[in-house]
């Protein structure tokens, strides 16, 4: 069985940077090291934070002096003032990708737009763009939801970083006729969209398909459903553990990507389990 691995499968910037930047807080800075949140979407990342000393809060009633993390997706601005009026050192791993989407938003409100943000209004990544601007953005997951867009003179599009450019650019052509003035900004990230493309072009050449990362994870799942559309046999897999032997049954190519949060020992691992059942099956 031929196993191809994703050049870009795995750890984005973003995260790596994240990680230093939490690894560096809890070797150095005052403790308890506290965040609310996970650092970035994946549970082996957390676990490996929480066994060097990182305290996960549910509230922040239980904030200790001290420090504490902001997450890679960044916080809402009201709670980001909270914590600035507690005595702590605060460390903010806020991806430079997210805040230039919140950059972009302030601008186009200052603006005068409508803002239009293609994401999902419960993940942490557009909470913290919307905290940013005076007047609720309008939220749409999908372009079946375009209807929610009422006519304006000005409309400002954004996108959650882990969209697809697809689906971007429909909506775009979907906008343009309710509009005089579209202003729009792709922010999906150029991480993700490396690992889109490639996803999409391993997927139409193997038998298999499968995803490695969290069901947590935004842009793992954008991974999987890409793969799915041009493989319908992808499985979404968060490790080793989750390989089943009859999925291999008759399979002559196995490809393999990871979302940006999976760590290397995860992906290696699966390479490894993956040989192993290939060479057991001969
Ligand atoms: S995928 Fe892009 S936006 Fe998200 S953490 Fe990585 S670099 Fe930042």
């Amino acid at each position: 069985m031929k196993i191809i691995l994703a050049k870009s499968a795995g750890f984005c910037y973003g995260v790596k940077r994240a990680i230093k930047l939490a690894e560096q807080t809890l070797k150095t800075k005052p403790k308890p090291i506290q965040m609310i949140g996970d650092l970035v979407h994946n549970e082996f990342v957390v676990t490996n934070l929480k066994k060097l000393g990182l305290v996960m809060l549910n509230n922040l009633k239980d904030l200790k002096r001290g420090s504490f993390i902001i997450q890679s997706h960044g916080l809402p601005q009201k709670l980001i003032k909270k914590l600035s009026r507690r005595n702590l050192s605060i460390i903010d791993t806020t991806c430079p990708k997210v805040k230039k989407t919140a950059y972009l938003a302030q601008y186009l409100e200052k603006n005068g737009y409508q803002i239009v943000i293609f994401g999902d209004k419960n993940h942490d990544e557009i909470k913290t763009i919307s905290s940013t601007l005076k007047n609720g953005p309008l939220i749409i997951k999908n372009i079946t939801e375009i209807n929610k867009i009422r006519k304006n003179n000005k409309i400002g599009l954004l996108s959650q970083t882990t969209k697809s450019d697809d689906e971007f650019y429909q909506l775009v052509n979907q906008l343009i006729p309710m509009t005089k003035n579209l202003k729009y900004f792709n922010t999906i990230c150029p991480a993700s969209q490396a690992r889109q493309r490639e996803a999409k072009d391993l997927a139409k050449k193997v038998d298999l398909m499968l995803v490695i990362g969290s069901t947590k994870s935004a842009n793992t799942l954008r991974l999987f459903q890409i793969c799915k559309n041009y493989k319908p046999l992808t499985y979404l897999i968060e490790s080793d553990n989750f390989i089943k032997k009859k999925w291999l049954k008759k399979i002559k190519t196995v490809g393999l990507t990871a979302g940006a949060s999976t760590p290397d020992f995860v992906i290696k691992n699966v390479v490894k389990k993956l040989k192993l059942l290939s060479t057991y099956s001969l």
